[in-house]
């Protein structure tokens, strides 16, 4: 059996999509980038191998993509992620639900993408500027609050009336906005959730800068978080598509294409 890798070299995270000859995801590793993105990136493939009890030989066509795709010397091509990002939320949507534009929100960075009928991007939108509306703002508030990343939805679904308004623009200042709040006696929860809805109110402008189409779909890290995705959709006013593995959607894109290009090479040979 011929198997085709995605790699999805973030800022914080490695992803790694494995799929089969008929662009099935047979399995899935995530790892943090760490400082050695290549070292790193190495180590997780070759444990995903592993876990599926599949032989390297197998392995037949790598494509990489992402913040460090550059840095993976196997690769036999590397694409942009937000080529990759279109095709994987696609098919991770297939029969579920349509998908025109696209939220992407990673560690450093925050993206919306719009694609036609066909699945082609039309036109993007980029923060790469600035923290906040990104993962990382994310993960600054909850080590300040002394919470995990993954339990900031449970926080968000217990506050109860208005969210706490957090005004500050950079990730830094909002940090001393925190303490500032945690210091008049705000809950932990109501913070939280002032902060989703806070980061909402920027992807909102960020979508809107490509335009708001039906057929929308969230992925990335922080879309695991339904408090985020919750105050997203009353900020849009429109229910937003999740996938299943919201996180890997970038690598699945790079290994349906690595299955594309391997069927074409060998066509074409
Ligand atoms: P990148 O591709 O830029 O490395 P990712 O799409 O992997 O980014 O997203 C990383 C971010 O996802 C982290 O900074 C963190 O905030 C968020 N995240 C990761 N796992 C979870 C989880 N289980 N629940 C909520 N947020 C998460």
């Amino acid at each position: 059996m011929n198997y085709y890798a995605g790699i999805d070299i973030g800022s914080t995270a490695i992803k790694i999509a494995l799929v089969d000859e008929n662009r099935e995801l047979v399995g899935h590793k995530i790892s943090a980038s760490g400082s050695m993105f290549y070292k790193y990136a190495q180590d997780t493939l070759k444990a995903l191998l592993n876990e599926l009890s599949i032989d390297e030989k197998d392995l037949i066509y790598t494509v990489s993509t992402g913040y460090g795709r550059k840095l993976f010397k196997e690769a036999d091509e590397n694409i942009s992620e937000i080529t990759a990002n279109a095709i994987g939320a696609r098919a991770a949507a297939v029969g579920k639900s349509d998908v025109k534009t696209i939220i992407n929100i990673g560690g450093q960075d925050s993206k919306a993408i719009s694609l036609d009928n066909d699945g082609n991007v039309v036109n993007f939108a980029m923060n790469d500027r600035c923290a906040a509306g990104t993962g990382k703002f994310l993960d600054v508030v909850a080590l300040k609050l002394e919470i995990d990343v993954d339990k900031l939805s449970e926080h968000h679904f217990r506050s109860e009336g208005t969210p706490l308004p957090i005004n500050s623009t950079c990730a830094v200042f909002a940090e001393s906005e925190i303490i500032g709040l945690l210091g008049n006696d705000n809950s932990v929860d109501d913070i939280v959730a002032g902060v989703h809805y806070s980061i909402a109110k920027r992807i909102v402008k960020l979508v809107k800068r490509v335009g708001i189409k039906e057929g929308l779909y969230f992925d990335g890290g922080p879309a695991l978080n339904s408090g985020l995705v919750n105050a997203i959709e009353n900020e849009i006013g429109k229910e937003i598509f999740i996938p299943e593995f919201p996180q890997i959607t970038t690598s699945y894109g790079a290994a349906i294409l690595a299955q594309e290009s391997y069927a074409y090479e060998n066509k074409a040979v």
